[in-house]
Parts: C-alpha cells; sequence; structure tokens
C-alpha cells in the first residue's frame, strides 16, 4: 500500500490538471449511508420505489416520509470527513482544480473546495414544482407531509431522482474537464451510475491517469484505474496527505 501511496503522490505532483469524481462512499464516514454496498440505504428500500421521479410524482407523501425527511436530518447533521478535507488540502495547495460529484450533501463546498460540480443537483434546496420559486431545505414546514410552497405548490429537492436527465451545464462541463484532465482520483463510486461512471472512461481515453479510493474494486478497477488504493476515504487521504507532505 506505501507504494500505491507513493505512486499516487507522485502522479498528483507531476500532473498540470487533476481532476476528482466522488460518490456516496465518500461521505460514509460522516454518517450518510450509501447507495449501495455495505450498510447501505438500499438494504431498507428499494430505489425505484423511492428515489425515481415517477414514483415521486405518483405518491410524493411516500417519497418525503420514506425516504426525504430521513435524508435531511441525516444530511443537516454531517460534517466533513478527512476524505472530504482532504481534497480540500489538495485545492488549497493547487493540486486538485475541480470535483465532479454525484452526492447531494454540500459537503465538499463544507470542507472547503471551491469548484465543485453537482452532478445530481443539491439537497441544501428545494423548488416548487408549481412556481419553481426554490427554499432552503433547512427553512421548509415539514408539519404537513409533502410540504407546500407558500403557493400551495407541492416542493421537491433539487436534486436528480432515478429517470430524470443530468442538468446539461453540469453534463457539458464534466464532459470538458474529464477530457483534459491529466490524473482523475475516483474516490467512493460505484461507479454504475451513468452518466458520472463514463467521466473516468473519457479521461482515460484523452490519456489521463486514473486513480480509484474504494474498499471495495468497481467495474473500473481492472479495466481502467492505474493505482487502485483500497480502503476509507478518510484514511487513505490521510495517508496520501502525509505522503505529499501539505498542510
Ligand atoms: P453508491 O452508493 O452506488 O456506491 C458507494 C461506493 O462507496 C461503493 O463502491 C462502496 O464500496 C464505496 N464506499 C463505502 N464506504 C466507503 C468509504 N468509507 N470510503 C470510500 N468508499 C466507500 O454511490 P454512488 O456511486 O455515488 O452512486 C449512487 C447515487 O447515490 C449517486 O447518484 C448519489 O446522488 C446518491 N447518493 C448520495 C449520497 C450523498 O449525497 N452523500 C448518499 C447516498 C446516495
Ligand atoms: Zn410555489
Amino acid at each position: 500500500m506505501n507504494k500505491l501511496i507513493k505512486k499516487t503522490a507522485d502522479l498528483i505532483l507531476s500532473s498540470k490538471k487533476t481532476i476528482a469524481l466522488t460518490g456516496a462512499g465518500i461521505s460514509v464516514e460522516s454518517g450518510i449511508p450509501p447507495f449501495r454496498g455495505k450498510g447501505s440505504l438500499w438494504d431498507k428500500i428499494d430505489p425505484m420505489e423511492y428515489a425515481h421521479i415517477n414514483s415521486f410524482l405518483k405518491d410524493p407523501e411516500k417519497v418525503w416520509k420514506g425516504l426525504l425527511i430521513e435524508m435531511g436530518e441525516i444530511i443537516s447533521q454531517a460534517e466533513p470527513n478527512d476524505g472530504h478535507k482532504g481534497l480540500a488540502l489538495l485545492e488549497k495547495n493547487q493540486l486538485l482544480d475541480t470535483i465532479i460529484t454525484q452526492n447531494v450533501d454540500g459537503l465538499h463546498q463544507f470542507a472547503g473546495n471551491s469548484d465543485v460540480i453537482e452532478f445530481h443537483g443539491s439537497f441544501a434546496w428545494q423548488r416548487c414544482l408549481e412556481c419553481h420559486k426554490p427554499l432552503e431545505t433547512t427553512k421548509v414546514d415539514l408539519s404537513k407531509i409533502p410540504p407546500e410552497c407558500e403557493c400551495g405548490g407541492l416542493l421537491r429537492p433539487d436534486c436528480v431522482f432515478f429517470g430524470e436527465m443530468i442538468p446539461e451545464d453540469s453534463l457539458w462541463r464534466s464532459r470538458k474537464i474529464s477530457s483534459e484532465c491529466d490524473l482523475m482520483l475516483v474516490v467512493g463510486t460505484s461507479a454504475v451510475v451513468q452518466p458520472a461512471s463514463i467521466m473516468p472512461e473519457i479521461a482515460k481515453r484523452n490519456g489521463a491517469s486514473v486513480v480509484e479510493i474504494n474498499p471495495e474494486e468497481t467495474p473500473l478497477t481492472d479495466r481502467i484505474t492505474d493505482c487502485f488504493l483500497k480502503g476509507d476515504a478518510g484514511k487513505v487521504m490521510n495517508q496520501l496527505v502525509s505522503a505529499l507532505g501539505i498542510k
């Protein structure tokens, strides 16, 4: 493992443009359960039943009660862990340009990263299905479920449900920087949710190196990854940060 950490540190130091792609796994050590893998949210509930846009539109009360209220509580109590903090340190030392995250928890910005593409939107905001007005999630009145906008319209989180399109600008910019980078750090993603999982492929095809940090192998590991750092994001990032000697 020490050799792989050293190899990754060298890749980071020699790279002109490093970006990161993160997934639910990086927030596990902050107490937010992932979608897949051990201890996942979907051991308890079926994603297609709760996180598909058609399910939400058909029965918003069920989705708010079975998923969204709990998600809001968990996210509001979560704080960045050493995985997020390590990526923030990389940016502070001009060793990381941009993070493409599939997470909706806002923890990268909380940790201090300034350029974060929220590929699947953000749970920090809700919007009204009628008048489209945004409302901060912390200000939503949950005494009535599903909660409503002041106009009486239904509120939905500003995240991408399964069955919805990725916002055009996020997709466009993610593809662009993936094709331009010479190193991509892929942290805590199962790499099975399209189109986010295409970004490492784009990077690789354009000559970039790919480093993966994950306690479990993914479909990328054998095919695309140059350096697989097996382990929890926080622990591995701490090792990387000390190998780089950055503060
Ligand atoms: P995923 O749930 O499909 O996969 C999680 C991955 O993280 C797995 O490969 C697992 O092995 C790995 N993992 C588990 N613990 C880890 C740790 N401590 N350190 C590093 N890796 C760890 O996640 P995904 O690939 O991001 O895709 C699922 C979708 O889930 C995304 O679209 C995202 O929007 C959504 N989601 C977001 C959050 C969040 O905002 N924190 C939480 C759950 C799901
Ligand atoms: Zn409204």
